[in-house]
């Protein structure tokens, strides 16, 4: 993959900027072809409504900004008994890319960083836990150690004692201990911007090398984490299950520019709407684009009480969300998250 060549140290961004560099595409979706998504469908009557309360659920995230952000309320297509082509398939990828642009205008990482050693530190910790429980954890880590020479002398049992809430806590610290000595001795307390490099890092495999690369380098990048992989299968642009090859196959149909936004509006959807146990289809702002229609729940009303985070009206992950965020910041640690780490939806 193009990431794999050397790039200039980027601008360091914060998840703000990332959030705002991609989220300018909101009337193009306007001018895109009609997609035929084959696809389970039910009556017109429940399309319609459907359709109604998917723009009642994003009209409310909306409302903050004055853009085009409207909130996308079509019904779903009709089904077609024929195959659908490669190129057919290709435009409906992209264009579930432009529509989840226009709902998610605002996507961005969920994890709180202001700089590519935070966000590599907080990518580490993120496995097997959410983004708001590495979020509540992090102020007190980066607080106590600023940098990677700071994290590689810290002493470990107080190092776990601080990610104690992250779960898997002396692992993690064993971790980042490793990875902050290596970038203190190997790359000068500098975090290296290139997947060979990020990649050699302890513990840095190629998800959490494209999260830092793509948000604190702005080096695109496709993040397959479990989201990310069921949503494009339930929507039918891959059948590949291991992450390489979803990686490699997306590669191919979404344009490079657009991996690291697609990556986050992607994971926003699987968030908030296309969970994994039960999809609030009958709210889902694309369902005209998918193919997997009617898997969840169909009733707008029960659908809606199945929404996440600013969608249902609850915090967001972000103690620190960026600017044009439509919902509320999430709590410190031991703040009342309305939806509390150990039930959200990851
Ligand atoms: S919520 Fe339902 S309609 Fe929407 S993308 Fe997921 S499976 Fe498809």
């Amino acid at each position: 993959m193009g990431e794999q060549e050397p790039v200039k140290r980027a601008s360091r961004t914060n998840g703000a900027g990332a959030a705002s560099a991609g989220g300018a595409q909101g009337g193009a979706a306007k001018k895109a072809a009609a997609g035929k998504a084959p696809a389970k469908r039910a009556a017109k009557a429940t399309a319609k409504s459907a359709a109604g309360t998917a723009a009642g659920a994003t009209a409310k995230a909306a409302a903050t900004k004055k853009s085009s952000a409207k909130a996308p309320a079509k019904a779903p297509a009709k089904t077609s008994a024929k195959p659908e082509s490669h190129l057919a398939m290709v435009r409906r990828a992209r264009r579930i890319n432009r529509e989840l642009g226009e709902v998610y205008y605002y996507a961005h990482p969920e994890l709180d960083f202001e700089n590519p050693y935070q966000l590599l530190v907080a990518t580490v910790l993120s496995a097997q836990t959410t983004d708001l429980r590495v979020n509540q954890t992090t102020p007190a880590l980066f607080a106590a150690y600023p940098t990677p020479e700071d994290m590689a002398a810290a002493d470990p049992e107080k190092l776990e004692e601080i990610l104690r809430p992250t779960g898997f806590f002396r692992a993690k610290a064993k971790s980042v201990l490793g990875l902050s000595a290596a970038i203190s001795e190997r790359f000068g307390g500098e975090v290296p911007d290139t997947i060979e490099d990020l990649v050699s890092l302890p513990g840095v495999g190629r998800k959490t090398a494209f999260v830092v690369l793509g948000n604190a380098f702005g080096v695109p990048g496709l993040t397959v984490d479990t989201h990310f992989g069921r949503l494009v299968r339930r929507w039918k642009l891959t059948e590949q299950t291991d992450a390489d090859k979803v990686e490699a196959e997306i590669a191919e149909i979404i344009p490079k520019s657009e991996w690291t936004m697609f990556s986050h509006r992607t994971i926003f959807h699987g968030r908030r709407i296309c969970h994994s146990r039960k999809p609030a289809c009958g709210v889902c702002p694309i369902s005209h684009l998918c193919p997997s229609y009617g898997e969840g729940e169909l009733d707008p009303e029960k659908a809606r009480k199945l929404l996440k985070y600013e969608m249902g009206g609850l915090p967001g992950q972000r103690l620190k969300p960026p600017p044009d965020y439509p919902g509320r910041p999430a709590p410190p640690l031991g703040g009342n998250a309305g939806q509390g780490a150990a039930g959200a939806a990851r």
